[in-house]
């Protein structure tokens, strides 16, 4: 249900409650502002993050700028890497994408450590960083454990997904996200290659909600050609359960025919999504983009659809196993609701398993 509220966005007309401009219009404003800065500016920023980077934890301009150069403009973030090593700082992972050598070299030194205090957060940095050195050193770590291993939840193998890659015993790596990446943002509907919302015949055997395809991708399309789907990939959910279910599979055809994999509620299900939801959610003209966008762009601070690359997960890295293959399933998609419908909280993923035709769907929110 949503509330009456007096006040519209100055920029797009929704009622909000208070006077100026909305949250969807403030992080599009703010995207936009990253986008065009040129080199120079960006060189500039990375030099002001640089000298501010001990701020970085605040959450406050350096996280922001940080993260939407990063997003934006896909920054090598090696000389922030060194500036926050040097000072001793492991928050966020992301800033030691692209360090030296010499300070992944540091960073293991420190992780082999017996005593080592930070391990969980070194372990982050280092599983961000693509490359065999480090590869190694994990499933070292993982045979061998050390005594920080007790105070972690969890192997460094499931950090390692943190970073994108899965290993297993026989130190057989794998990615678990694509390099290209694709977003869709409001357009004129003319380019039909990805859909989002899409309103379907049947209903949730669960809470009677009508069900919708929430992504709808043209295997045939170019910029598809990673998915390798020949047709349609249809992903049908229902909007309502997916909220409380811990994750939905899909099994899907080439011919946009999918099929939800039943499962067993363990709860009674009320349906909340109206009829106006739905409709909003079926009314977008969200088009895919021409070109891909850099890989990290779902981090850059604008609530968006990103269609391969790397998720911005809302809590921790989650990748579901595979059904048929027992295999750790490949990010997909992400899919801030409140893109469909205003107000709405939390994102969808979508994993795959392109071998074995099958999704998984799932919810994060904080
Ligand atoms: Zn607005
Ligand atoms: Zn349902
Ligand atoms: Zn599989």
């Amino acid at each position: 249900m949503k509330m009456k509220m007096s006040n519209q966005c100055e920029k797009c007309g929704e009622s909000i409650g208070f006077k100026g401009i909305c949250y969807r219009c403030r992080i599009k404003n703010q995207r936009e502002a990253y986008q065009a800065m040129n080199s120079e500016e960006v060189e500039k920023m990375i030099e002001s993050i640089i000298s501010n980077i001990e701020t970085i934890g605040e959450w406050d301009q350096v996280y922001q700028d940080f993260n939407g150069l990063l997003g934006y403009h896909d920054i090598n973030t090696a000389r922030i890497a060194q500036a926050a090593f040097d000072k001793g700082i492991f928050f966020p992972a992301k800033l030691y994408r692209d360090a030296s050598p010499e300070v992944r070299d540091q960073l293991l030194a420190r992780l082999f450590d017996p005593a080592c205090e930070v391990a969980g957060h070194l372990l982050l940095c280092l599983a961000l960083q693509d490359d065999e050195v480090i590869k190694e050193a994990f499933l070292r770590l993982e045979k061998n454990p050390l005594p920080w291993r007790n105070k972690l939840y969890v192997n460094p193998s499931v950090y390692a997904h943190h970073g994108g890659w899965h290993f297993d015993e026989q130190g057989n790596c794998n990615s678990l996200y694509f390099n290209r990446c694709y977003t869709m943002l409001p357009g004129d509907g003319v380019d039909q290659a990805a859909k989002a919302g899409q309103l379907l015949e049947q209903h949730c055997s669960h809470c009677g909600c009508q069900l919708i395809d929430v992504l709808r991708l043209d295997g045939l399309d170019e910029r598809f050609s990673f998915l390798a789907v020949d047709g349609v990939l249809a992903i049908p959910i229902c909007p309502n359960c997916i909220i409380y279910t811990e994750e939905t599979f899909v099994r899907y055809g080439e011919n946009g025919r999918s099929v939800i994999i039943p499962y067993e509620s363990s709860f009674e299900t009320k349906n909340y999504c109206s009829e106006a939801d739905l409709l909003e959610m079926s009314r977008n003209q969200l088009t895919l983009s021409d070109e891909p966008v850099p890989k990290y762009y779902a981090s850059g601070g604008d609530e968006v659809i990103t269609i391969g690359g790397w998720p911005d997960w809302v809590q921790d890295a989650q990748f579901a196993t595979c059904p048929d293959c027992s295999q750790t399933m490949k990010f997909l998609a992400a899919l801030p609701w409140n893109v469909l419908l205003d107000g709405s909280e939390g994102t969808l993923y979508i994993e795959i398993c392109t071998d074995c035709r099958t999704l998984c769907l799932f919810h994060q929110q904080t």
